[in-house]
Order: structure tokens, then C-alpha cells, then sequence
């Protein structure tokens, strides 16, 4: 595989970039693997990867029934972070977080971090006792976060609107979250997969399962049905259309989630401000363009769009935080599927199915656990029983009442 540094960039500027190498192969699907994976988004990607490179588990297939990344992966607005409020939650995406710090090198691929940190603003008392008790619990799980009065916001956000309808009385910041390119993460892991010898096939759709006795001996594909004894499901949006084909319910809804961007201007924002009382959020990227995220629609759909009445509703509040964004026209708006669990939080489960394990219910907001998910997950394919990180989010816990209720502690959850 070529090593990215300044040696290969030369070298290749001498051919007008145009050799550089195919960063994966398009491979047929083999017969059998000793692991599939269904769904090439990071998740799915980042598990094939560390299936591969911390147990040595390589004959390993990553179906993809569109192309990798092009499912919510490719779709968000790329905030993390690991500010949660419950101990399990605050586990696994501080694990997360800590594997982003150095994917960049792991992966030797510029996934673009930029720890620019994530400010959630208080816009009432409310909103103030919220922040004191989260705050309190983020930093007794020894992650870092820090209150912010409404002067010191201002300095860090010199464009903020502090008296405006959503008067501004403080915020909880978080200096090591920030943002990633999303589609280089998966690509990133992709390539390193593959090189390891991870098979990735791409325009692969999952119709069926194979199961005999309660325990799966294969998936069925449009490409030809393919003999396994390990599958792992990473479909977000589709997971409940798979598991309906496994024969098994998911406690999980999927309803579209939508962003949107402004034309490039300079820069103005240099940190990600999130307003969980109004719903919206926003960051600049490295191109200018104002990244704004909103809340989920109403209802359930598999439409890769959103309604306008979401932007409707999120412009007036953009425009009285940052009254500058007034005359910004926006330059284009899309969705993804997500697929939420009642409590916001993750599915990291064994299944009915013997062999079959699952991981979903990110919802709003998985992007920032693509990399300690797929790390924990790997683990528990690789050894058959759920990593300790990842045993609290079994799908029992929807049957026995221990909910990780970071719908209610969090608000918003991207
Ligand atoms: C607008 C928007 C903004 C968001 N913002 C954030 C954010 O700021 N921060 C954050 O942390 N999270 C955010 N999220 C959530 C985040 O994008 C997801 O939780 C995360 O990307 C899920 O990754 P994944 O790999 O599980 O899913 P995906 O990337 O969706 O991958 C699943 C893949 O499975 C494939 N698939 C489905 N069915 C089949 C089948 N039958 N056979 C084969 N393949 C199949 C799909 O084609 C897809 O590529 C946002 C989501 C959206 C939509």
C-alpha cells in the first residue's frame, strides 16, 4: 500500500496525480468467510478493519448493497464528541473519541479531526440545572468539560446573538470534541482493510438469510448466496428491513434526519455551537460553508430526504443566534435514515439468531462512534460474547427497563 507523506506527494505530483494507486480492490465474493459483514458505512467498515488488524481475522467480507459510505456515513454533519450524560454512554464515545485522536496516523489517512471543540448553549434556567447535573456526571467519568458564562462565550463566539428571543445565560463546552471528514473515515478505514485482506463488495444487497436450526449458515445475495457462521448487521437506517429477513423485531423507528449548507464565506466560526432548546446546531467546514443540522421529522420513512417544514422551522432561531446568516443563501440541503431506539441510545447486541449479532440504533447520532463501535463490536464477533463496553446496549435492555435514557439527558443527540 503507498505510504501518504511528502515522498509519495512529489512523486506523484511528477505524474499530475493521475498514478496513484486504487486505494481498494473490487473483488468477486468468495464462497465462504469466516465473518460477514452487512452495511459499508464507517461502522460496518471500521469492524472489518479491526476484525483484520487486532485479531488477525481476514477472511472477512463487507457487503454494501449501494457503494461504502453512502448511507448516513456520507450524509452527516460530522460532530463529535463524547459529552453524555450516563456512565455506559460516556464509555463507549470516549473510547471513540480517543481512537478519532489517532485514526489519522493509525490509518496513515487524513480523516481531517479538527478538535475545534462543541458549545451547547443555555438559553434558560432550565437549560442551566441540565447542564450543572451533566456536566457534573461528563466529569466524574473524567471526560473534559467546562461552563461557560455568556462573556466568555462571546469572546470565543464573537458573532453570537447573547439578548436576542433565545437570550444566551451560559453553555457546556467540550474543547477535545470537534469535527471529521466524514467520507475519509470511510474511506480511511476501507483501504486499510482492504490491505489486510478484507474483501469489500460494493453493489452487494442483502436479501436473506440462511438459517438452520436457529443458527445462520449463510446470507443470499444479488451477487449469489455466500456461506458464513458469523454475520454482523451495521445497516442503520435498514436495520429493522434485515432483521424482519433474520426473522427477529427491532424496538427501533427510522425517521429521516436532514442538514443543510450555506454558499462559503470567510471564516467566522471556529467551533461547533449547538442549541438543544431550539433544536439546531451549526459549524463552519474547511470550504466556508456553514454546516446546519436540525431535528428528526415526525414520522417514519425510508425517503433519503427530509420535509421542509424542518428548515422552516430551524431558519428563525439560526438567524437570531447569528443575525449575520440573515442574508446567506443556502446552497444545498439533503437527508439520511436514522434509526432511533426509544432511549437514543445504540443496539450492540446478540440476536435470536445463533451467529448473528447487530449493531445499530445509532440514530442522530453515531458518526462520532464509528470508530469505538466498530472496535467493540469487532471484539465481540471475533470472540462471540459482547465486549464489556458494548453489554449494555443489548437489545434486552428494551424488555428489562434498563434504559441508557440519553434522550431525555441530552436533548439533542447528534
Ligand atoms: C443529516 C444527518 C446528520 C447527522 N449528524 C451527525 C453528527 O453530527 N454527529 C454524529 O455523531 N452523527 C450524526 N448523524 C448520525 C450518523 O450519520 C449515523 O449514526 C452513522 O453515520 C451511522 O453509520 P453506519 O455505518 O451505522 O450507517 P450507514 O453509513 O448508513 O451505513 C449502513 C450501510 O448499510 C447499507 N445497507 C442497508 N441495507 C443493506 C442490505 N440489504 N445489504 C447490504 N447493505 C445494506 C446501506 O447502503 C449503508 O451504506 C447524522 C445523520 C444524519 C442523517
Amino acid at each position: 500500500m503507498t505510504k501518504f507523506n511528502i515522498f509519495s506527494l512529489i512523486k506523484n505530483s511528477l505524474s499530475y496525480h493521475e498514478n496513484w494507486e486504487q486505494h481498494w480492490r473490487s473483488p468477486e465474493p468468495k464462497k465462504e468467510y469466516d465473518i460477514v459483514i452487512v452495511g459499508g458505512g464507517g461502522h460496518g467498515l471500521a469492524t472489518a478493519y479491526y476484525l483484520a488488524s487486532e485479531f488477525g481475522i481476514t477472511n472477512v467480507a463487507v457487503l454494501e448493497k449501494g457503494w461504502i459510505g453512502g448511507g448516513n456515513t456520507g450524509r452527516n454533519t460530522t460532530i463529535i464528541r463524547s459529552n453524555y450524560m450516563w456512565d455506559e454512554s460516556a464509555k463507549i464515545y470516549e473510547h471513540s473519541l480517543k481512537l478519532f485522536e489517532g485514526l489519522s496516523q493509525e490509518l496513515n489517512y487524513n480523516i481531517m479531526f479538527s478538535q475545534r471543540g462543541v458549545l451547547n448553549l443555555a438559553h434558560n434556567v432550565h437549560d442551566l440545572q441540565e447542564m450543572s447535573r451533566r456536566g457534573t456526571a461528563i466529569k466524574l467519568n473524567g471526560i473534559d468539560t467546562t461552563f461557560l458564562n455568556p462573556e466568555q462565550i462571546k469572546e470565543k463566539v464573537p458573532l453570537i446573538n447573547l439578548n436576542g428571543r433565545y437570550p444566551i445565560l451560559g453553555g457546556l463546552f467540550q474543547p477535545r470534541a470537534g469535527s471529521a471528514r466524514h467520507d475519509a473515515v470511510a474511506w480511511g478505514y476501507a483501504r486499510s482493510a482492504d490491505k489486510l485482506g478484507v474483501d469489500i463488495i460494493q453493489n452487494c444487497e442483502v436479501q436473506g438469510f440462511d438459517i438452520k436450526n436457529g443458527k445462520v449458515q449463510g446470507v443470499k445475495t444479488t451477487r449469489g448466496n455466500i456461506k458464513t457462521k458469523k454475520v454482523g448487521i451495521v445497516c442503520a437506517g435498514h436495520s429493522s428491513v434485515i432483521a424482519d429477513m433474520a426473522g427477529f423485531n427491532l424496538p427501533l423507528e427510522t425517521v429521516p434526519l436532514q442538514a443543510l449548507v450555506s454558499e462559503p464565506i470567510k471564516p467566522v466560526l471556529d467551533t461547533v455551537v449547538m442549541s438543544n432548546a431550539v433544536h439546531v446546531y451549526l459549524s463552519q467546514s474547511d470550504k466556508g460553508e456553514l454546516v446546519i443540522g436540525a431535528g428528526t421529522d415526525e414520522f417514519v420513512s425510508y425517503s433519503q430526504r427530509g420535509s421542509f417544514d424542518v428548515i422552516e422551522h430551524i431558519m428563525p432561531p439560526i438567524i437570531e443566534l447569528f443575525p449575520f446568516t440573515s442574508r446567506l443563501r443556502q446552497l444545498r440541503q439533503w437527508g439520511g435514515m436514522t434509526d432511533c431506539t426509544t432511549d437514543r441510545s445504540p443496539i450492540i447486541s446478540k440476536t435470536p439468531v445463533d451467529g448473528i449479532m447487530i449493531n445499530c440504533g445509532w440514530g442522530t447520532g453515531g458518526f462520532k462512534a464509528t470508530a469505538g463501535s466498530g472496535n467493540v463490536f469487532a471484539s465481540s464477533l471475533a470472540k462471540g460474547e459482547m465486549h464489556p463496553i458494548a453489554q449494555p446496549f443489548s437489545i434486552d435492555r428494551h424488555y428489562d427497563g434498563y434504559l441508557i435514557d440519553e434522550a431525555a439527558a441530552a436533548g439533542v443527540a447528534h
